[in-house]
C-alpha cells in the first residue's frame, strides 16, 4: 500500500513511461504498458525444432537450443525496448523481461546449469555502466535457479565496424572474445546457456559459443531477449 502510494507520488514528479508505446504508465504497469505487453511479438522459437535462430549456428558450432523471446525490428515501437536497456540507463527492464520471458517458457532452460552473459569490454563498462547481458542473465537465473557465470571476457573494445565488409567484420570479432581463467575446469561437462540482448547476423553468439565449446563436454544453448526480423 504504501509502495503504491509512494509510487504514485513519485509519478507525479517524474512519470514513467512505457519504452515501447512512450505513454506514461499507471502506478501498477512497470516497463511496459499493460496493451503493448500484450502485443509484444513472441517468436515462439523454443517450440519449433531446428528454428530459424538455430539455423544460424548449424555447421558452424554445436548449438543444442536456441530461442528469443520476441521479435525485433527498428521500425517498430518494441526497438524501444531494445534501446532503452542498452542505452538509456534501464538493464533492469532487461532483467525483468528475461525472467518473464523464461517463466513462460520453463521446458527451454530447466536443464542449463549455468548462464553466461556475452562479456562487454571494460572500456565500454565504464562509458555505459554496466552490461546488459549480466542483466539478462540475472533475470534467467531468478527464473530457473541457475547460476550466473561470467565465463567469458571481452580482451578487446568491439568496434562499431559499420564501414566493414561482413568478412572483414567476422575477422575483426575472431579475437574480441576470450575464456575466463578456470572455466575449462569449472564447467566441464554442464550445460551452459550463453545469452545476450539481440541477435542479427549470430556472429557474436557464434564466437562466444565457440569458446565456450572449447570447455570439455560442454553443451551450450542460446537466449537473446530479441531477434532481428529480416
Ligand atoms: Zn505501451
Amino acid at each position: 500500500m504504501i509502495k503504491r502510494w509512494l509510487q504514485a507520488a513519485a509519478d507525479v514528479v517524474m512519470p514513467r513511461v512505457c519504452s515501447a508505446c512512450q505513454h506514461e504508465l499507471g502506478a501498477d504497469e512497470q516497463w511496459l504498458c499493460r496493451r503493448c505487453l500484450a502485443q509484444l511479438p513472441l517468436t515462439h522459437l523454443d517450440e519449433q525444432p531446428f528454428n530459424a535462430m538455430e539455423q544460424l549456428f548449424a555447421g558452424k558450432t554445436p548449438v543444442e537450443r536456441a530461442t528469443a523471446y520476441f521479435y525485433y525490428d527498428k521500425a517498430s515501437p518494441y526497438a524501444g525496448i531494445l534501446h532503452d536497456i542498452k542505452y538509456r540507463d534501464m538493464p533492469r527492464l532487461g532483467r525483468w523481461l528475461a525472467e518473464r520471458a523464461m517463466r513462460q517458457m520453463p521446458a527451454f532452460a530447466a536443464d542449463v546449469d549455468a548462464v553466461v552473459p556475452v562479456p562487454l569490454h571494460s572500456d565500454k563498462l565504464i562509458s555505459r555502466g554496466y552490461n546488459q547481458s549480466l542483466y539478462i542473465a540475472q533475470g534467467i537465473a531468478r527464473a530457473t535457479g541457475a547460476k550466473v557465470v561470467q565465463a567469458l571476457k571481452a580482451v578487446r573494445p568491439h568496434s562499431t565496424q559499420t564501414h566493414l565488409s561482413a568478412h572483414e567484420r567476422w575477422h575483426n570479432i575472431q579475437h574480441v572474445y576470450a575464456l575466463a581463467p578456470g572455466m575449462e575446469r569449472r564447467l566441464a561437462g554442464k550445460h551452459l546457456l550463453l545469452v545476450d540482448d539481440v541477435v542479427t547476423t549470430g556472429s557474436t553468439l557464434e564466437v562466444c559459443a565457440r569458446w565456450l565449446n572449447t570447455i570439455p563436454a560442454v553443451t551450450v544453448s542460446l537466449f537473446t531477449l530479441a531477434m532481428a526480423r529480416q
